[in-house]
């Protein structure tokens, strides 16, 4: 980080970026939600964008001064339509969580029903979870996956013939196969629901051709922007042509509920860097990093499997693996996350089909391909980093979460302290930062 007036004018916040850049360097980032951008994009983000106001539309704004603002916003949505071909696109909400909160005001009211997949079973906190306010200004169904960790279909069918939601997601956060986008369309057009389609996780694998396009399914499509579609935290909403028919007003409803319905001015920087970043996901080289990540997640699922790992729905057709640890004990995800952040991998622990445990201490951990398919990382990689991980879940198993509540946070400090000083994870990290400095990460940034 060359010449950095930040270095100069705060110490401290440069200490942070630079000790998150090398963290960023020397590990396998696993995280399935998590990639690295483009320095391009980077730029688009930190630039003079973030110094203006322009509440309103393109072309319909409340200041003045926003002639270039709605060059750069207008071309969002433009890119938009045309990668994911769909009539109508917001780029305005300030991340997913936000755009969900949008796609329920345009098409309920508060107290209606709703469904979306259960948060433990691999759905969204915004689909309906107790603890999100879209479970609780809405009454939500959930859904869930079945024993061999499918979405159980026939009891979204029955749900929503019971329930009759006004609005169903379908997407989640934490499934390694195919979402059932036509079966869905079935159910909701069968209760006259809205459904809309939360292609967050998969957004650059539908881009890349690498996932089925909810476009002719949903009326709805929601993504954000930060994960396979490698660009900066924002989000994209969308009304397909299907959602058009439904109600041609939907996109101006849609429109209004982000402003002035729950946000004030947009973020035109980060808008600036998606626009670079939908320019990025469509090019022949971006089909092809789409394509290499489900490659890479097959191939780091297989050697998982190989090593001796147990996995949900064994194996993935996606970017994400879900290992089941249970045959080392019940509620061991956060052992295993702990023990691979000690070998240099970051994953995270979660729960897995008819958790045994709690979703506090689960049984699993989520692990997924995209960043590491950034770094140019392929097969033969995946091969390596599935034993690399097997091996390093291996050194949990003596370990076991208390039954007693209290006796827990103890236990964990001490096994965190072992594993600190495990002589074999300590050797697997070794062969990590030498794995990762094949793979350069930003070297324009340099040192
Ligand atoms: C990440 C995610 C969101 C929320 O996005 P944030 O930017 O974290 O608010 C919503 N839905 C799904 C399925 C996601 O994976």
């Amino acid at each position: 980080m060359a010449d950095s007036k930040l270095q100069a004018r705060d110490p401290k916040i440069y200490e942070a970026l630079k000790n998150e850049l090398q963290r960023q360097r020397e590990g396998l980032e696993m995280i399935p939600s998590e990639n690295f951008t483009s320095l391009a994009v980077m730029e688009a983000m930190g630039s003079v964008l973030t110094n203006k106001y322009s509440e309103g539309y393109p072309s319909h704004r409340y200041y003045g001064g926003n002639h270039f603002i709605d060059v750069v916003e207008q071309t969002a949505i433009d890119r938009a339509k045309e990668l994911f071909k769909v009539p109508h696109a917001n780029v305005q909400a300030y991340s997913g969580s936000p755009a969900n909160l949008a796609v329920y005001l345009a098409t309920c009211k508060p107290g209606d029903v709703i469904m979306g997949m259960n948060l433990t079973d691999g759905g969204h906190l915004t689909h309906g979870w107790k603890t999100s306010v879209t479970g609780q200004i809405f009454k939500s169904v959930p859904y869930h996956v079945k024993a061999d960790g499918y979405i159980d279909i026939e009891e979204a069918r029955k749900l929503a013939q019971e329930n009759k939601p006004k609005l169903i997601w379908v997407g989640c956060t934490a499934y390694t196969r195919e979402f059932p986008f036509k079966e869905f369309a079935e159910i909701a057009d069968s209760v006259g629901a809205y459904l809309a389609a939360d292609i967050s996780h998969i957004a650059g694998l539908v881009v890349a051709g690498a996932h089925e396009s909810p476009k002719d399914y949903a009326h709805v499509i929601m993504t954000t922007t930060h994960k396979t579609m490698r660009g900066p935290r924002g989000a994209l909403i969308m009304v397909t042509e299907k959602g058009m028919r439904k109600d041609p007003e939907l996109g101006e409803k849609i429109n209004k509920t982000i402003f002035p319905g729950m946000q004030g001015g947009p973020h035109e920087n980060v808008i600036a860097g998606i626009a670079t970043a939908l320019l990025e996901a469509s090019t022949p080289d971006f089909r092809e990093y789409g394509q290499q990540i489900v490659r890479n997640a097959k191939a780091l699922a297989s050697s998982l499997m190989a090593n001796g790992m147990k996995l949900v729905t064994d194996g993935t057709v996606n970017h994400m693996v879900l290992i089941d640890l249970t045959p080392l004990g019940k509620g061991k995800g956060a052992f295993a996350e702990y023990a691979l952040e000690v070998a240099g991998i970051t994953v995270n622990k979660n729960t897995i089909p008819k958790e045994p445990a709690s979703p506090f201490y689960p049984s699993g951990v989520r692990l997924g391909t995209p960043a590491l398919t950034t770094r140019g990382m392929r097969e033969q990689e995946m091969n390596q980093i599935g034993r690399i991980i097997a091996e390093a879940c291996n050194e949990i198993k003596y370990y076991s979460m208390p039954e007693n509540k209290e006796e827990r946070s103890a236990y964990l400090a001490k096994f965190r302290d072992e594993a600190g000083k495990n002589p074999k994870l300590q050797a697997l990290k070794k062969e990590v930062i030498e794995l990762c400095a094949k793979f350069p990460l930003y070297p324009d940034l340099g040192s």
